[in-house]
């Protein structure tokens, strides 16, 4: 004989009660079914009878609301004519007595909680007696006749002894259907109506499966199983087809809502299986909760699962330390006043004492405990006892996790890269769970990091936020767009774009962004940027492995770095603005970055996407030692010098550059050396030279004038210098020689300036917007080391972009 459970969820709308009765229909007979209150019920009638304690004339929309959801649900589900009148007339006394009960409360503004617990019993003797006449052939059972309560501490605790007797009594024979409200209960001595708590339905079908050793107990629910973690937080959550008892206690101790707590343990002790199903997807397999697994899963952990209603209280001082007796009186003051504790940690110095408790318990345990401990607190030996409050518990589970070396390494580890500072934690010798405490505001983020490197092994996230959509912007998403599949195939490698940021509107989405149109997304749902807003935004997503990407010229968004490394957000910068900007802070963010473990990085900032700056720290790392380095670092200058000619006149060579897009947004930048000094600066730090931008000698070429005032006459201006660079051009080409734009460092002196090379120089024939770099060191001294290629241009660009964003995955 099986006993089928069906919960709140299955039987809250008309399609889900209909999917119950087939379910009712085709199992084996005879069998007892456990029904919970329509979905939401429960809540509504608490909420209710709350109302109408304090006077809220609402209290009666929702009491009619109430009546509603019942009557609707009968008129649907059970044939028009005698059957739905006796149905609604019986329902309609019910609702009747619940209405006098209501309107008597909010007569006298008083709710004892024996009014309280008489009114949530409501909700399941009316969807029992609705299943009960639904179902053909069923008989109505009230639980309050047999499940039997006693008051221990202020709670009703069941008497199992009892409790047993009468259900054996009362099911001596059996119906082929026995239809039994869940949750509800009544106290053995004086009758009064009882419930096993929220969620108590499950206990009450594990209750009566031990007590007639039912050959299964089957629990109805709206997912396909137990999940490694709660699919509302997780959404690549997966169900676990097999758990241990102890597993399954573990999980839904620490708040997994699919089976109330006590449900197990009844079960378990007549090592009767629990079969977990899902109402709306009958054929899935399910979830079987059973005493030894037959499959040896080689996954180290099972499950995760946390709750949010923590506080943790710590008993601390000096005068505790070795003293015998401390946590016995701890223990004793709480278990005397019935409060609960879920989670203990001690420091083996027995200087402190960390106990979890929930919120609803915390004032109470504090008052009790500074009771317990008066003298010792007067006499300075133990300091007053304060609860931390808006704290989660999260909890790692598996039986496999025994003997298995690594585990809290692992757990650890990945929360501290992603910031996720532990205040507490306990590991039982049991080793089947690891829990620990946060603050509540990191739970999100702590399930989904943890999810991830436990159950999505096969594959790694990077959450992306990217901040520009010019052209290099643009070209990464594109890049982006096309590679992903195949990173993910390839690599195991998922790039999840969760935000993308314009100049003027931004967008985020945790699930990540449809990279197909998202220009569209950005104009119809993005909200209006800022950099206070994206600031905000990136940091108050809290999001787990995440890299902001700056393809922005902004300094703003640069001044932004800091604190994204300081909220563990690697940084990938294709600006070059903080890299260059005063040595302190280059240093800081790079300190920041090493403390919090995570990445910044810019090798976009020198020659686009040719591997520089990645080459010079894998020298210095390797103990070699930069002397010089002579480079073509503008592709925008190379261009303008090579586009130069009797044809080209100077000006219009610097207009298609720009048209090129190669110069930066504003080309003054480019004329005035002042991106060289930057990079130039960039790299001589790279190589371990502490350099400001003012230590760079500037030969200018372009005088100072020109660049006063603002873009538009900078253009009318700047055809002034055509007929000069005409001239020096031509003198230069008769001697076979060219102009170039060089920047040079030597004894950690740094200049930059207009150079002649003849055709000797590597310099010479360097084509269109290439660049190039010749690194002298120790090693590559007779002949130096030479980089050289495309230095400008937006695919190359946003190519080594991409190339630092999977540096950081480490793919
Ligand atoms: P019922 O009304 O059937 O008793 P509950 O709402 O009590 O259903 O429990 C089922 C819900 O538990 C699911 O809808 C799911 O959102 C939630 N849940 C939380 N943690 C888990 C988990 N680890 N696995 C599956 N479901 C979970
Ligand atoms: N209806 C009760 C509740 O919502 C019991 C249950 O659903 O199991 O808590
Ligand atoms: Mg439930």
């Amino acid at each position: 004989m099986k006993i089928l459970k069906f919960g709140g969820t299955s039987v809250g709308s008309v399609s889900s009660i209909l999917n119950v009765k087939k379910i009712i229909e085709s199992s084996s007979k005879p069998i007892i079914v456990v029904v919970s209150a329509l979905s939401g019920i429960t809540d509504k009638l608490i909420d209710t009878s709350k109302m109408s304690a304090t006077g809220n004339p609402a209290y009666e929309n929702e009491y009619r609301e109430i009546v509603q959801r019942h009557v609707d649900l009968i008129k649907e589900i059970i044939p028009a004519g005698n059957a739905q009148t006796g149905v609604q007339q019986q329902i309609g006394e019910l609702l009747n007595e619940l209405k006098d009960i209501f309107q008597g409360i909010n007569l006298i503004k008083d709710l004892s909680p024996k009014t309280s617990d008489i009114i949530v019993s409501y909700g399941e003797r009316l969807s029992s007696l609705i299943m009960t006449h639904l179902i053909e052939g069923a008989e109505y059972f009230d639980a309050r006749t047999f499940i039997k309560t006693e008051r221990k501490y202020s709670k009703h605790i069941l008497d199992s002894e009892l409790t047993n007797q009468l259900i054996k009594r009362t099911f001596e024979t059996l119906p082929e259907v026995a239809i039994v409200s869940g949750f509800i209960s009544s106290d053995k001595n004086s009758g009064d109506v009882t419930n096993l708590g929220r969620g108590g339905s499950d206990y009450t079908a594990s209750i009566i499966a031990a007590a007639l050793d039912a050959e299964s107990l089957e629990i109805w629910t709206d997912v396909d199983g137990f999940m490694t973690a709660d699919p509302r937080v997780i959404n690549s959550a997966y169900t676990i087809n097999e758990l241990s008892y102890v597993e399954a206690m573990e999980l839904c101790n620490f708040g997994a809502k699919v089976i109330y707590p006590p449900t197990i343990y009844p079960v378990c002790h007549k090592n009767i299986p629990i079969l977990i199903k899902n109402t709306f997807n009958p054929s899935a397999q399910g979830t079987m909760i059973i005493k030894e697994k037959h499959n040896s899963e080689n996954k180290a952990i099972k499950g995760i699962s946390s709750i949010n209603d923590t506080s943790l209280i710590t008993v601390q001082g000096l005068g505790m330390v070795g003293v015998i007796g401390v946590n016995y009186r701890i223990f004793k003051a709480l278990a005397k006043n019935g409060i609960s504790v879920f989670l203990v940690s001690q420091a083996s110095s027995e200087n402190s004492t960390s106990i979890g408790v929930r919120n609803d318990d915390a004032d109470l345990a504090c008052q009790v405990l500074n009771g317990e401990f008066a003298k010792e607190i007067e006499m300075g030996e133990v300091n007053t006892i304060i609860a931390e409050k808006e704290l989660a518990t999260v909890a790692i589970v598996g039986e496999n996790m025994k003997h298995t070396p690594g585990i809290a390494g692992k757990l650890f580890g990945t929360l501290g890269r992603n910031g996720i500072n532990v205040i507490a934690c306990a590991q039982g010798a049991s080793e089947t769970n690891i829990s620990f405490v946060v603050d509540a505001k990191w739970l999100r983020k702590s399930l989904n990091v943890i999810h991830d490197s436990f159950f999505l092994s096969e594959y790694q996230v990077l959450n992306l936020f990217i901040c520009g959509t010019g052209t290099v912007g643009g070209s990464l998403i594109e890049q982006i767009r096309t590679q992903r599949q195949k990173l993910m195939e390839e690599n195991g490698l998922k790039l999840n774009v969760v935000g993308i940021i314009d100049m003027f509107r931004a967008l985020f989405c945790r699930e990540g962004i449809d990279l197909n149109n998202y220009r569209e997304e950005l104009q119809e749902k993005g909200i209006v940027n800022s950099t206070q807003t994206m600031h905000d935004e990136v940091t108050g997503m809290n999001i787990f492995n995440s890299v902001f990407v700056d393809c922005t010229a902004s300094p703003d968004v640069a001044l932004l770095y800091k604190d994204f490394l300081q909220h563990n957000i690697s940084v990938v910068a294709a600006n070059k603005i903080a890299a260059s900007s005063e040595y302190e802070n280059y240093r800081e963010l790079k300190q920041i970055a090493r403390k919090r473990g995570v990445k910044y990085l810019f090798e976009t900032n020198v020659g686009a996407g040719l591997p520089i700056i990645n080459t010079i720290n894998d020298l210095i790392n390797s103990g070699d030692k930069i002397l010089k380095i002579e480079a073509v670092l503008s592709g925008t200058l190379n261009y303008i010098f090579n586009k130069i000619s009797a044809d080209i006149p100077f000006s219009q060579a610097i207009k298609m550059a720009q048209e090129e897009r190669y110069s930066e947004p504003d080309p003054r930048i480019d004329l005035s050396g002042k991106d060289v000094i930057r990079k130039l600066v960039i790299l001589a730090r790279e190589a371990g030279f502490r350099l400001e931008q003012e230590d760079v000698i500037s030969n200018l070429f372009v005088p100072e004038e020109y660049f006063k005032g603002n873009l538009d006459e900078f253009w009318v201006r700047i055809s002034k210098l055509d007929s000069e660079f005409e001239t020096r051009r031509g003198k230069l080409a008769g001697e076979n020689k060219r102009l170039r734009f060089v920047a040079k460092l030597e004894h950690g002196k740094a200049s930059v300036g207009l150079q002649e090379v003849d055709s000797k120089h590597p310099a010479y024939d360097l084509e269109g917007s290439n660049n190039i770099i010749l690194l002298t060191t120790e090693r590559y001294n007779e002949y130096p080391m030479s980089i050289k290629g495309y230095g400008a241009g937006a695919g190359v660009t946003a190519a080594g972009v991409f190339a630092d964003i999977m540096s950081i995955a480490n793919v």
